[in-house]
C-alpha cells in the first residue's frame, strides 16, 4: 500500500557527516556532567539512560553535542597529515557519537513524549541544527581532504565497503556543491536561501487554506455520517465558536470520510471544491507563481553543477538512478490504472442508476459510489475481522516470522532491568536461536498517550557498524494502539495488523544489519520501505493464520472464507488508488524535466494530464499548488515515484517466495532474502543487491497481479 511506505521515521536524517573519537582531543572546557549527553551504561553493552530523561537537560545537550562535534570535525580537517582513509572517512565514521546519543533522547522526547515545554526548546534549536549542518558540509578543508582519499580511490579502490562509504561520503558533499568555485558557491547559497524561504512561503499558503474554507453544516445536512464523525464535528465546530453546527475542516481525514458516506451531494462538491483548489484560489495565498519560482530556481541550481535538470541530480544515488527509469515504470502501470477507473466508473454508474439518484458520477461522487460497490462486491465486516487480531497474538506471530526467516528468538527483559520512558514500553533481548548469539534489544511502545504522535513508526537508538568491534542494535517499534482496560485483548483492524509487521520489518532491517560503518545503514530512498513492506506478506501466511490469528474468545483459527474476503478486497478501487496516486507522480516528475523559464503552472498541470488522459472523474491526489512533499521542501522532489518503485520490488520479491518448494518458509530464499535484501542495508547498490536475490531484475508484473490489473503480454 501506498500510504504505508510514509510510516517510518528513521532517525538517521540527523546523522551527522563527521566528528572523531579519540577522547583525548576533546577540549576540557566542553565536558560536561549533564546526563543526557554521558555514556550509556547498564546491561546489554549499555542503554540510554531513558529514565533521567528531562527537558532542561536535553536543550544544552543538543548545544554541547554540537560544539563537541564541531570541535572533532576541525581535527580532522586541520591535521597535518597527508589525508588518508583512516584518517580523514574512519574519523568521520568514528564519531558523532556524543551528538547522536543525545539524538535519541531528543527523538523520544519529539515523538513518544512531547510538551508545550520540549516544543520551545524544538523550536529554538532547528535553525541552530540547520546552523551546524552547514557549517560540516560547507567545510572547505575537510572537503579537499574526502576530495583526496575519493581521487585516490579511484586510482586504487579499496575493499568494497570501505571504496562504498567514501563514494557516498564523497557524493553526499559533491551533490550539496562542495566542489564549486567560490562565486558559484555564493549564487548556490543565495539560491538556497531564496527556496528555504519559498517552501515556508508555501507551506504557510496551503495551511491558511486549511484552516479558512471550513465548511459548517446544520442539523438537516448530516445524512449518511457516522455517529462518531458527527460528534467530532460538532466538537470541532464548538471550538470554533460555531455552537450547534458541525465542521467539516478542510484536511484529509475530514475531506475523505465526508466524501465517503455523505449523503448530501451539493455538500460533496463543496467540500470536494475547497479541498483541491487550496493554494489555487488566485488570491493572495495562491500558490502557483512559487512553484515558478521554486522551479527555475532549483534548475538553476543544479546547472551550476553541470545537471541538465532537477531530476537527474536528485535520482543519481537512488535506485532508479535516473528519470528515465522512474517515468518508464509510471507510464508502464498508467494505462491499466486509467482503465480501471474506467470499469469502477461503470460499477458506481450502474450503483447510482439502480438507486434512481439520477447523477453522472463526477470527482466529489467517486468516494460515495465507489463505498456502495464496495459493500455490495466484498461485504466484508471489520468488526468480525478484529476479533481474529489481538495484539499479544501479532506480536507472537512476528517473533515466530523472524525466527523462520532470520533465526532470530525474542525473550522478555526482566521488568525493570532496563530503562524505559514509560510504563508502557516492553523490551525483548533478541538472540541467534541456534548459537544463541546476542544481537540486540527490541522496544515496543505499543499505546497511544497525550505527547505521542500518531501512526505508526520504527527507528534505531543504536545501529550495527562493525569497524570498531561488533556491537548490538537497539532498535524500537512505535504505534498508537488504544490501550485496554487491564487483563483485556487489544483488537485491531487488519490494516492495523499489516502496519505492525510493516514497522517490525524495518526493526528486522536494523537487526540483521551487518555493515562495517555507520554511513552505511543510511536508507535509500526508493529502496527503503521495500524491506518493511515485503514483510506484511507474512501476516497471511497459513502458518501465522493457524497459530496466531484465533478468535479472542473461542481460540479458532480465523476462518478460510474470511481470509479469502480480505484478499479480494485488497484489490478494490485500485484504479483510484494508483491513478490519483501517479498522477501525482508523473506531474512531480514533469514539472522537474520541463523548461520553467516562462511556465504558466496551472496551464500546465491542465493540459500535461489531458496528455496523459487523465480520467475526468478524479483529481491528482495532490495537485501542484498543494504538493507540499514536492514544495514545501525538497524530500519528495521528483521521489514521489519511489513509493511505486519500493512496491514493485515487493510484489516482484514476494512471487520468489510464492513459487518456491516452501513457499513464504523456504529456507534457501530466506537466506538469500536476509542476505542480499536485508544484512547490506546500503553497502551494496540496490539493483545489485536485488539482482542477486531474484537471479534478475524486478518486473512489473508481480505488481500488476497484486493490484488486479492486467498483466502486459510481451
Ligand atoms: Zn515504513
Amino acid at each position: 500500500m501506498i500510504s504505508k511506505s510514509i510510516k517510518v521515521a528513521v532517525l538517521s536524517s540527523m546523522v551527522l557527516f563527521a566528528s572523531c573519537k579519540d577522547d583525548s582531543k576533546k577540549d576540557d572546557k566542553l565536558m560536561t556532567d549533564n546526563i543526557l549527553l554521558q555514556e550509556w551504561t547498564g546491561p546489554y553493552e549499555g542503554v540510554p539512560a531513558f529514565d533521567k530523561m528531562n527537558v532542561t537537560a536535553i536543550k544544552e545537550a543538543v548545544e554541547k553535542g554540537m560544539e563537541l562535534n564541531l570541535a572533532e570535525v576541525d581535527v580532522i580537517a586541520n591535521s597535518t597529515e597527508a589525508p588518508t582513509f583512516e584518517n580523514t572517512i574512519v574519523a568521520m565514521e568514528s564519531a558523532g557519537k556524543d551528538l547522536n546519543r543525545v539524538f535519541t533522547y531528543y527523538g523520544i522526547m519529539g515523538s513518544n513524549t512531547s510538551s508545550p515545554e520540549f516544543r520551545d526548546v524544538q523550536a529554538e534549536l532547528a535553525p541552530k541544527l540547520s546552523d551546524f549542518r552547514s557549517k560540516i558540509s560547507q567545510n572547505k578543508k575537510l572537503f579537499q581532504r574526502i576530495k583526496a582519499v575519493y581521487d585516490a580511490s579511484q586510482k586504487t579502490p579499496l575493499e568494497p565497503q570501505a571504496q562504498r562509504v567514501v563514494d557516498l561520503t564523497y557524493k553526499g558533499f559533491e551533490m550539496n556543491g562542495a566542489n564549486l568555485d567560490a562565486e558559484k558557491k555564493k549564487r548556490y547559497a543565495a539560491i538556497n536561501k531564496e527556496l528555504s524561504t519559498l517552501y515556508t512561503k508555501f507551506s504557510n499558503n496551503v495551511l491558511h487554506d486549511e484552516e479558512n474554507y471550513v465548511t459548517y453544516l446544520s442539523k438537516d445536512q448530516l445524512g449518511g455520517l457516522s455517529e462518531g464523525f458527527i460528534k467530532s464535528a460538532a466538537k470541532i465546530a464548538s471550538d470554533k465558536g460555531q455552537e450547534g453546527k458541525y465542521a467539516i475542516t478542510n484536511s484529509r481525514s475530514s475531506m475523505d470520510p465526508f466524501l465517503t458516506y455523505s449523503t448530501e451531494r451539493g455538500l460533496r462538491k463543496q467540500v470536494w471544491g475547497n479541498y483541491y483548489s487550496r493554494g489555487d484560489n488566485g488570491d493572495a495565498y495562491d500558490n502557483n507563481d512559487i512553484v515558478a519560482a521554486v522551479l527555475k530556481l532549483r534548475k538553476e541550481r543544479v546547472g551550476l553543477m553541470g545537471y541538465d535538470n532537477y531530476a537527474q541530480w536528485r535520482l543519481q544515488d537512488r535506485m532508479a538512478k535516473n528519470p528515465e527509469n522512474a517515468m518508464n515504470l509510471m507510464l508502464a502501470v498508467w494505462p491499466a490504472a486509467i482503465a480501471r477507473v474506467k470499469e469502477e466508473v461503470t460499477d458506481m454508474q450502474t450503483v447510482a442508476n439502480e438507486l434512481n439518484d439520477n447523477i453522472t458520477i463526477e470527482p466529489w461522487d467517486y468516494r460515495y459510489y465507489a463505498e456502495k460497490v464496495r459493500k455490495k462486491k466484498y461485504d466484508l465486516d471489520s468488526d468480525e475481522v478484529k476479533q481474529y487480531l489481538q495484539l499479544d497474538k501479532l506480536t507472537e506471530a512476528m517473533f515466530f516470522t523472524a525466527g523462520e526467516l532470520f533465526n532470530f528468538k525474542f525473550t522478555p527483559v526482566e521488568e525493570g532491568s532496563v530503562p524505559v520512558f514509560n510504563e508502557d514500553v516492553k523490551v525483548w533481548e533478541v538472540n541467534d536461536k541456534d548459537s544463541g548469539k546476542h544481537i540486540g534489544l527490541w522496544y515496543l511502545d505499543p499505546f497511544a498517550r497525550e505527547g505521542k504522535r500518531s501512526g505508526a513508526w520504527a527507528t534505531t537508538y543504536r545501529s550495527a557498524a562493525s569497524f570498531e568491534g561488533e556491537m548490538n542494535v537497539l532498535a524500537s517499534n512505535n504505534s498508537n494502539f488504544v490501550k485496554p482496560a487491564p487483563g483485556e485483548a487489544v483488537l485491531v483492524s487488519w490494516d492495523d495488523a499489516t502496519t505492525f509487521f510493516h514497522e517490525f520489518g524495518h526493526a528486522l532491517h536494523f537487526f540483521s544489519a551487518n555493515v562495517k560503518y555507520p554511513t552505511l545503514n543510511g536508507g535509500v530512498r526508493d529502496y527503503t520501505e521495500f524491506q518493511s513492506q515485503l514483510l506484511e506478506r507474512w501476516l497471511s501466511t497459513d502458518q501465522v493464520i493457524n497459530q496466531f490469528l484465533v478468535h479472542y474468545e473461542t481460540g479458532e483459527p480465523i476462518p478460510a472464507a474470511l481470509v479469502e474476503k480480505i484478499k479480494k478486497a485488497s484489490t478494490f478501487n485500485q484504479g483510484f488508488g494508483t491513478t490519483e496516486y501517479l498522477a501525482s507522480a508523473l506531474i512531480d516528475m514533469k514539472l522537474h524535466l520541463a523548461d520553467p523559464t516562462d511556465i504558466d503552472i496551472d496551464k500546465f498541470e491542465r493540459e500535461t494530464l489531458a496528455e496523459m488522459n487523465m480520467p475526468k472523474e478524479l483529481p491528482m491526489r495532490h495537485r501542484t499548488p498543494h504538493f507540499g512533499h514536492v514544495f514545501s521542501g525538497e524530500g519528495y522532489a521528483t521521489a514521489y515515484y519511489g513509493y511505486m518503485w519500493a512496491d514493485v520490488l515487493t510484489s516482484d520479491a514476494s512471487e520468489a517466495f510464492r513459487d518456491a518448494p516452501d513457499g513464504f518458509y523456504d529456507k534457501e530464499v530466506a537466506d538469500k532474502l536476509v542476505k542480499y535484501l536485508f544484512a547490506p542495508r546500503n553497502a551494496m547498490d540496490p539493483a545489485e543487491a536485488y539482482r542477486l536475490f531474484r537471479g534478475r531484475d524486478a518486473k512489473i508484473e508481480a505488481l500488476m497481479r497484486d493490484r488486479g490489473f492486467p498483466v502486459p503480454q510481451n
